[in-house]
This record gives structure tokens, C-alpha cells and sequence, in this order.
């Protein structure tokens, strides 16, 4: 579009202040002019907006301000590819970072409002399933706040997560429609707009590859302002929404049928409709393969229109373009830019291939085979043909140089085949991720290693240079600033310097580990969040619990791996021992789970039913009254864990050993002052080492034993027939303790235990976790001892911020540096 002529000299405007009235002002005529709104008829959600309004105008300009500066400075740029981002509420995150939540407060006041009311109205942004997106939003936010230059890009959902209703026990899913009243958060890009196109034929013209009959959508950008900390610097997050490119089908309309001819835009614009819901599994749909390739396209060509237009030629696009892929969900992205380079730009095949290996970089996220992405050759052959070509090439390149360095090697070459002919020819993308980055990293230094003696071994053995460990972190504004207003106090008036921009100064804590005056403070904050979470059990759930009971805690996705189910079977062994020994000394528990299963997992909603239905017979038991009480909290997000991980005081991390790539919601609780119990898995391994063995409670096999026992012939009978406690826990599952009215209810849960293999291994870890559990009962009880080891977790887990993880990827992978300003 042409640019218009003005004069700078007549463009003048005055900057925003951030005083309480300026805010006030700001909101007050936001709700008039914006949303339309008079104050005696605006409701909260208008509320919401006109201050989401008022507070987007301050940082605008330090938005056009940074990517003037990254233009003037012509800077090398990451751009971070992920189908997922879990970015939570905003306004509430924007006032930390700008440094304006107590004016906005004050300002709110004098209309008449109470913050928290309007913080609370906010729907969650919840374009993730669970870890995987939430690091993508704790990189963004990590990224700009180190002032680096960066952008997100994902795709606008319509229907975010899936909302969480709990009916009768089970879990009932209901669309997560988070647009509904607009999002005052983005800026709708009217003019960048890109063609997506599927499906079609390839033909051949002489050199030339032409990718005809295709039919195609509209990707249109909508940005996010991602707003620094503490610093002027913003960066982006653009989600592509499709639109059909002509509105309606004119033929059609013509002739009558209305309804084939709008059908026909919501078939195409079924593309950013969903999110799926499979977390660390692959649904293998074809409108999944559609989505990916919708997001990598659209980002594609924003890419290179952005390069081109600074720096007018393609030749440099690898020194200034470092293009990461989270998982390999977006790794169509390294055929789209071959496709373009070569078909529409006339490259080489071979200086494209060349240019695009050093321009990825790709984090693996799970070493589980089923949640290895595949795709049939027939099903990608079919909607992006050109594609498939481009995959089959860069595969001859690379086994033509496999050949050549191992010749013996047959079999060699028939496993690291992008094409896999075994499982009825598939493309493996994470293989095609490994052969085309420069780069590739694990997210903690235990499956790091594990990466490369397993799923990657034989890559590790042909590039053993770019393999490399990024070991996960979470950021303390959000999870610690924002989420604990009571710790943030004390740990402000206990440190010197500002911690939320450099976690290693809690540090300094060590020092003053036993000061009696500093426990007390911990305790009565920690007292503090537990009591307004036991306010939201009774509010919600109306179940009374007592603030003042250790709180236990497990929220993550419900999967097999992760064990909720091992920690069912601790509650029922505890609720056993209460009634055997009503007098006995027992520490109270209050048990919490909240977490999602995945629409189509059977077993995994089988479990919540479980945890609901043992829940129910505990919470009415009066023998266990004051000693035991289980919570399970509908609709996990990422606004409920901030409000429940500063109210833990024992955190859950109980995965089988080798299974959990790393975790982040370990660091958020021990970050938060709840101690560890947990395997030696991803990043547990790690935080023992930070915070010391007596400070965190580990049991269960390690990864080598898990697969030596699997490797020998494990057998979950012997432990369900040699341990009596632990057959009385799984007969209770089986003969319909807690289902009463349905007795064989979970009998299958407890054949999978018993019967057929336990995968999990849950039953070999059984009696060590019971074991350290008492431990933790018995540290508990000495309060003195706990809050220490509480300060020690705080004080030594610095490292697992994502500002220390993002410096790494800048540095080793990247090659990005911070801009000036
Ligand atoms: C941190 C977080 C996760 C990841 O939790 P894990 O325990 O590491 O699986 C998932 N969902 C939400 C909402 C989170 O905030």
C-alpha cells in the first residue's frame, strides 16, 4: 500500500502520563469513546476494556520506539515458531511491568472499582494445553525484558483450552470461547494479510517446479504487545487468524444457496477455529496438519517480506534470521522456506538447503514415541505435494552424505530415513527437524542425555555438534511477583537489589537461613495464600478445609506418566491408616489435584473420576474428618496456579523416572516456598542439586533403573501379592470402595496396575514414595527445620529462571544481542 506525505512538524501529541489521574482519565474516556459505553450502564467486562485500553496506549509508544531501534541497528532477529502459547491473563501482568498496579488501583478506586474485580474479569488467554505453551509465553516475556530482539508466532484460536466442568464426578468439556468480548489486548494488521495454499499438483517446467490448482485462505495477522520488564522495550507476538479470500462464493449465492455458499467460508476458516487438546500425544488429523502448515506459511513469508523490505536481498537472510521451532509442530517451516526460496525466488536447491541449516534451530520436548509427531506420505502428498517433494529431497542429500561418511552401514541409513517404509511409509518430522537445524536441545540436562542415547542416538553418533541442553525456567514476575504479593513483600525488604530482574541475588537469603524472625514471616505469608485458597474450595467446591493442614499438591495435565494415580494410592493408604490407628499422631493433609485430561484419553479421565469419586467417600467419612481431606479443582489454567502454587506447602513430582522431558511447574512451586517430593526426573534431578538433599524429598527408581527393570521383565503382581498395604489400596480400587452404586467401575484401572504390565511402573515406586511421605510428615512436624529447608528452596532456585535460560539460547543458539535504546 502507498505510503501518504505529512509533514513531522505538524505531528504532535502528548505522551501518556502514569499518574493516578492521568490513568483515571484515561479510563474514564476510554469506556466513552472506545467501547461506547456510559458509566451508569458499562459493566465490568467494559470496565476490563477501557482499562486494557488506557493501559495499551502506554506502551505503544515504546512498541514503535523498539522496532525503530531494531531497524536503525538493522539487528539479528529469533523468531520463536509454536503452535501453542499459554500466555494467561494480561492486564495484571502489563501493571508489573510498567510499574503502575498501585496508581491503576488508586485510579479504579476514585471511579469506584476494585481492582482485583476487574484484574479477575479478564478471560485467560489460554492458546496452550500445558507446559509446552507456558514456556512460550515465559520465553516471551523473558526475551523482552533482557531487551533482545524477537518475535512470537502462533495462531489466534478461536476457541482456546477447552473450560474444565466437573459433573458428577467426571470431566465434561465446554469451548473456551475467550473472543466473545473482544480482546482489547491486540491490534488487528487490516493490510498484512498472506496467502495459504493446499492441495493442488506440482508440475515440472524444465528446471522449474510449479505448484498449480491449489485452492487457498487468507492468514491475517493480529499482534500482541509483549511489554518488557522494567525496561522501554517491547516485542511481538503475531497469531494468524484465516479468513476465506473471497467472502462468499458469488456462483453459489447466485444461484440460490445460501447456505453451501457460507458454508463454504466456515470449512476454510476452520483452519485457527480449535485448539487441539492433546498434550505430549499426536492426533494424527488432517485439519492438525492443515493448522501447522497454516501457521508456518503465514510466519514464512512475513519473515522474508520483513527482510526484504531492510535489507532487499535474500543473500543475507541467514545473518540476520535465527528461525526456532518449539517441538516439532511448526517443522514444516524448513520445507516452506526451501519452497519459496527455490520457487519463487530462484535460489539453488543447494544454496537454499545450505541457508536454511543455519538458519533453524529446534528444541525437542519428549522422548515418548507416541507423541513423536509422524505423517502418512500419502496424507502430506496429498495437501501439500511440493512439500513432500522438497522433504524427499533434502532426505537424498542427507543419506548421500550418511553413505558416503558410514558405507557399511546399511541399516544405518534405513534408520535415520526422514521416510519411515517400516510404519507404512510415514515422514518423521522430528528426524527432518534433526537434519535441518543447526541446533537441537533437550529442556534439562537429565533428558538432555537421555535424547541422545535414545530417541536421537544415531543423529548424537552423524552430528554429535548440535546437540545441546537448555535446561527450562519460568519467570519471577509472573510467578512469584504477581502470583505471591506476600512473598514479593518479603523478599523486597530481605534483598538487595531487584530480584525479579536477577533471581540469583535470593541467594542472599542463605545467609540468614535459621533467622527465627524470617520464618515466622514465610509462615504467616504462606498461612495467608492457603487461607485464601481454602476460601476458593469452600466458594467453588463447598468443602471446608482447614488452612492450617499440610496442602499437598499435584496440578499438571492428568497422563499416565505423570502418576496422579500413584498419588491416589498414597491418599487411600493414608485414609487406611487413619482408621486403623484413629489415635495415632498424624499430620492433616489436605490432598489437592486439578489438571486436564485430553478429550479422547480414556484412561485419563477414568482417573479424574477416580480422584472425584475417593474425594467424595473421604470428604463424608467422619473417622478421617480432621486429618484428611481431597480436592480436586476444576479447570486447571494458568490464573488457577497462580492463585494455588503460592498455597502449597508440599509440591508433586512424582513422573516415572525418563518420562518428564523437564517440568516447570516443580520450579514454580519451589520458587514459591513448597517443598519437592519427587522422582530424579527432568528437571528434579537439577533442583536437587540446587537446593540439597535434605531439602527436598526424592524416592522411586532412577530412568537406568526403570529401564533395567523393564528390560529384565517387570512384574507388578509380585508387588501387589508381596505388600499387604499396598493389595488392600488396589483391592479397594477394584471392588468398588469408592463406587459404590458401580462397583467394577475402576476395576480396569486396577488390571492395568495389576494384570497387564503396569507401564508406569507405579507399583515398583509404590512403597518408596509411601516411605518418603512419611518423611515429609515427619519434617513437617518440625516446623523449624521446614521453614528452613523452605528458605533453602527459595534461596538456591535462581537458576530456573527463564531469564538465565533465554541468555543461553541467545548466546549458543541464536547468536542475538540485546538492542540499544
Ligand atoms: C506451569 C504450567 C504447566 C506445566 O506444569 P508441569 O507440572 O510442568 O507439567 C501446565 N499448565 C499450566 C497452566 C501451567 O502454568
Amino acid at each position: 500500500m502507498d505510503k501518504v506525505q505529512f509533514s513531522a512538524s505538524n505531528f504532535n501529541y502528548n505522551s501518556p502520563g502514569y499518574s493516578t489521574d492521568s490513568l483515571k482519565q484515561s479510563i474514564v474516556y476510554k469506556l466513552m469513546f472506545i467501547v461506547g459505553k456510559h458509566p451508569d450502564v458499562a459493566t465490568k467486562h467494559d470496565w476490563l476494556n477501557a482499562t486494557l485500553f488506557a493501559v495499551r496506549d502506554r506502551i505503544v509508544e515504546r512498541q514503535l520506539n523498539s522496532t525503530q531501534a531494531q531497524i536503525d541497528q538493522e539487528s539479528r532477529q529469533v523468531y520463536y515458531l509454536s503452535m501453542e502459547f499459554l500466555m494467561g491473563r494480561t492486564l495484571s501482568n502489563v501493571l508489573i511491568s510498567l510499574d503502575i498496579y498501585n496508581e491503576t488501583a488508586e485510579a479504579l478506586k476514585n471511579i469506584g472499582l476494585d481492582i482485583d474485580d476487574i484484574i479477575n474479569e479478564e478471560d485467560d488467554a489460554g492458546l496452550g494445553n500445558g507446559g509446552l505453551g507456558r514456556l512460550a509465553a515465559c520465553f516471551l516475556d523473558s526475551l523482552t525484558t533482557l531487551g533482545l530482539p524477537g518475535r512470537g508466532y502462533g495462531i489466534r484460536y478461536d476457541y482456546g483450552m477447552f473450560t474444565q466442568k466437573i459433573v458428577d464426578g467426571k470431566q465434561v468439556e465446554v469451548p473456551d470461547n475467550w473472543l466473545e468480548d473482544g480482546n482489547a489486548w491486540e491490534f488487528k494488521r487490516h493490510n498484512l494479510r498472506y496467502k495459504i495454499h493446499f492441495g493442488g499438483r506440482i508440475q515440472h517446467e524444465g528446471d522449474e517446479v510449479k505448484w498449480l490448482d491449489t485452492e487457498h485462505i487468507l492468514a491475517c495477522a493480529y499482534d500482541q504487545l509483549i511489554p518488557g520488564y522494567d525496561i522501554n522495550f517491547t516485542n511481538t507476538l503475531r497469531l494468524w487468524s484465516a479468513q476465506t479470500s473471497k467472502e462468499i462464493n458469488l456462483g453459489k449465492f447466485n444461484e440460490g444457496d445460501y447456505l453451501e455458499a457460507v458454508a463454504e467460508k466456515n470449512s476454510s476458516e476452520n483452519v485457527s477455529r480449535v485448539l487441539y487438546p492433546n498434550d505430549s500425544t499426536d492426533s494424527g488429523k488432517e485439519l492438525r496438519l492443515r493448522q501447522e502448515y497454516f501457521l508456518v506459511s503465514a510466519t514464512i513469508q512475513d519473515i522474508l517480506r520483513r527482510h526484504l523490505k531492510l535489507h532487499k536481498s535474500l543473500a543475507n537472510l541467514h545473518e540476520k534470521v535465527a528461525i526456532h521451532l518449539n517441538d516439532t509442530h511448526p517443522v514444516l517451516a524448513i520445507a516452506e522456506l526451501i519452497r519459496i526460496l527455490v520457487d519463487e525466488n530462484k535460489m539453488t536447491f543447494k544454496a537454499a538447503w545450505e541457508m536454511t541449516k543455519q538458519i533453524f534451530s529446534y528444541t525437542n520436548h519428549t522422548l515418548m514415541s507416541e507423541a513423536l509427531e509422524t505423517w502418512p506420505v500419502d496424507t502430506l502428498g496429498r495437501i501439500l505435494p511440493r512439500h513432500l517433494q522438497i522433504i524427499f529431497d533434502i532426505n537424498a542429500v542427507f543419506l548421500d552424505s550418511v553413505k558416503e561418511r558410514f558405507p557399511n552401514d546399511l541399516d544405518l541409513l534405513r534408520r535415520v530415513s526422514i521416510i519411515d517404509e517400516v510404519q507404512g511409509r510415514r515422514v518423521r518430522m522430528a528426524w527432518l527437524a534433526v537434519i535441518a537445524s543447526h541446533k537441537i536441545n533437550g529442556v534439562s540436562a537429565l533428558h538432555s542425555e537421555l535424547m541422545k542415547e535414545d530417541i536421537f542416538a544415531d543423529f548424537a553418533k552423524i552430528y554429535p555438534e548440535r546437540f545441546c541442553n537448555m535446561t527450562n525456567g519460568i519467570t519471577p514476575r509472573r510467578w512469584i511477583a504477581l502470583a505471591n504479593p506476600s512473598l514479593t513483600e518479603i523478599l523486597d525488604t530481605r534483598i538487595k537489589g531487584n530480584w525479579r530482574k536477577d533471581l540469583s541475588l535470593l541467594k542472599q537469603l542463605n545467609s540468614i537461613k535459621s533467622d527465627k524472625t524470617l520464618h515466622e514471616q514465610l509462615a504467616k505469608s504462606k498461612l495467608e495464600n492457603k487461607k485464601r485458597l481454602a476460601q476458593y474450595i469452600s466458594e467453588e467446591l463447598n468443602i471446608v478445609v482447614n488452612p492450617n493442614s499440610l496442602f499437598d499438591v499435584q496440578i499438571k495435565r492428568i497422563h499416565e506418566y505423570k502418576r496422579q494415580l500413584l498419588n491416589v494410592l498414597h491418599v487411600i493408604t493414608q485414609y487406611n491408616k487413619i482408621i486403623a490407628n484413629p489415635d495415632a499422631d498424624i499430620v492433616p493433609r489436605v490432598i489437592i489435584f486439578a489438571g486436564k485430561a485430553a478429550s479422547s484419553y480414556y484412561v485419563a479421565k477414568h482417573i479424574i473420576h477416580l480422584i472425584n469419586d475417593v474425594a467424595q467417600v473421604i470428604n463424608n467419612d467422619s473417622r478421617v474428618h480432621k486429618k484428611l481431606k481431597v480436592v480436586f479443582i476444576p479447570n486447571y489454567s494458568v490464573s488457577l496456579a497462580q492463585m494455588i502454587i503460592p498455597a502449597a506447602d508440599l509440591s508433586e513430582q512424582i513422573s516415572l523416572a525418563g518420562t518428564e522431558a523437564s517440568g516447570t511447574g516443580n520450579m514454580k512451586f519451589a520458587l514459591n516456598g513448597a517443598l519437592t517430593i519427587g522422582t530424579l526426573d527432568g528437571a528434579n534431578v537439577e533442583m536437587l542439586e540446587n537446593v540439597g538433599e535434605d531439602n527436598i524429598f526424592i524416592f522411586g527408581n532412577t530412568a537406568e533403573q526403570v529401564i533395567k527393570l523393564r528390560q529384565k521383565g517387570y512384574n507388578p503382581r509380585e508387588f501387589y501379592e508381596n505388600n499387604t498395604k499396598l493389595r488392600q489400596v488396589l483391592n479397594q480400587i477394584a471392588d468398588g470402595t469408592f463406587s459404590p452404586n458401580e462397583p467394577h467401575r475402576y476395576r480396569d484401572l486396577f488390571d492395568n496396575l495389576v494384570n497387564f504390565g503396569d507401564y508406569y511402573q507405579l507399583l515398583a515406586d509404590y512403597q518408596s514414595y509411601v516411605d518418603t511421605q512419611s518423611k515429609v510428615d515427619l519434617h513437617f512436624k518440625n516446623q523449624d527445620n521446614w521453614q528452613e529447608s523452605v528458605v533453602a528452596n527459595i534461596a538456591n532456585m535462581g537458576y530456573f529462571s527463564s531469564d538465565r535460560t533465554i541468555e543461553e539460547y541467545a548466546k549458543t543458539i541464536w547468536k542475538i544481542d540485546p538492542v540499544k535504546l
